[in-house]
């Protein structure tokens, strides 16, 4: 059976009539898509909390709303909208590794979508509408899918089904061939300015003080503040990461590469923490950076410090976080890596 789970907390309507923050672009271009036509296969892409699972929703509703307006907004009222949103009509589903462990009940570990998933999609996109005009099928955790069975996808891309739309949602558009992307329309999702997620926020009835902390704290993902404006350890998580990242950047040679080394100690067991610690990191030397040049920084809102690096020292220790993960990435001995990382470090005039 179909099931679309509600994307995480939605708020009210932005300018286009679509309830999904900080990707006008790309809603009107899927609102004119809706009314014009869609094409058979649609790959969005952006990193996870940016808002691909709610425009592929929206996009679903425009596209089967009977009352849909001629701007592309769906009633939201009628029968069909209303099913779409609940996750429950039979011609708007969404495949994903949630579904996959589901479907496969405990066989394999699941960290990718597999051949047999792919064949279930080509066979559900087959079949023919059974109320709807469109037949939507949204393909998410599309980073997982190995070559093989991205070949296997191409059989339905190259012969789609005439009343089918086919929705595939990356967070990592490197991972898919090129003879899928060929077939495809790409349509890439940028972050968000600090401004549009506070407003948003706000709108959504969030006090604006809170609001304004949790767009500081959301590095341009609309989807990752809403959730945290209703769960405070995300918050607290994050907020503890950046007061680290500030002490980090603070500290002396020495603090500074013992911080370093504790870090690279860990990467073994917790990758992901690391690497999250190191892109707090580079969004603090970016502030600096903005600051010291007198731009209002679009992830900082608040005034700066005076400044206490010239901006091209900035600018190398934006640099050297960037190359430490590119090291983490190439597996570089993490020591080695974050040692160098620190050392280009400037110290404070
Ligand atoms: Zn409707």
């Amino acid at each position: 059976m179909s099931t679309v789970a509600s994307p995480s907390f939605c708020p009210v309507a932005t300018d286009s009539g679509w309830r999904v923050w900080g990707q006008e672009p790309a809603a009107r271009s899927f609102q004119r898509a809706a009314i014009s036509g869609p094409r058979h296969a649609y790959v969005l892409a952006g990193p996870d909390h940016i808002g691909k699972r709610l425009l592929a929703q929206e996009f679903a509703l425009a596209l089967n709303c009977p009352a849909v307006s001629e701007t592309g907004v769906p009633c939201r009222v009628c029968s069909i909208c209303q099913r779409i949103e609940r996750g429950v009509h039979p011609d708007v589903s969404i495949f994903n590794l949630d579904r996959q462990a589901r479907v496969e009940s405990g066989t394999g570990k699941n960290t990718s979508l597999t051949i047999d998933t792919v064949r279930a999609i080509g066979h559900d996109l087959a079949l023919r509408p059974s109320e709807a005009p469109w037949r939507v099928m949204i393909v998410d955790d599309m980073e997982t899918m190995r070559e093989t069975a991205q070949e296997a996808l191409l059989k339905t891309l190259e012969e789609p089904p005439a009343a089918a739309v086919l929705l595939l949602l990356t967070s990592d558009i490197e991972n898919l061939l090129e003879t899928v992307l060929s077939r495809c329309v790409v349509v890439n999702l940028p972050v968000s300015p600090v401004r549009a997620i506070d407003e948003a926020l706000v709108a959504a009835g969030v006090a604006p003080a809170e609001a304004s902390e949790l767009a500081l704290l959301a590095r341009g993902l609309p989807g990752w503040a809403f959730a945290a404006a209703n769960d405070a350890t995300l918050r607290a998580g994050r907020q503890e990461m950046r007061d680290n990242a500030r002490a980090w950047l603070a500290g002396d040679g020495y603090t500074r590469m013992v911080r370093a080394i504790k870090l690279a100690d860990g990467f073994g067991q917790n990758r992901d923490e690391v690497v999250d610690s190191l892109v707090s990191v580079m969004l603090e030397w970016r502030h600096l950076l903005y600051q010291s040049v007198g731009l209002a920084d679009d992830l900082d809102i608040q005034p700066g410090p005076p400044a206490l690096y010239p901006a091209a020292a900035l600018v190398r220790a934006v640099d050297s976080v960037r190359a430490c993960l590119a090291d983490l990435d190439a597996n570089v001995r993490p020591r080695l890596a974050c040692e160098t990382m620190v050392l280009q470090w400037p110290t404070a005039q």
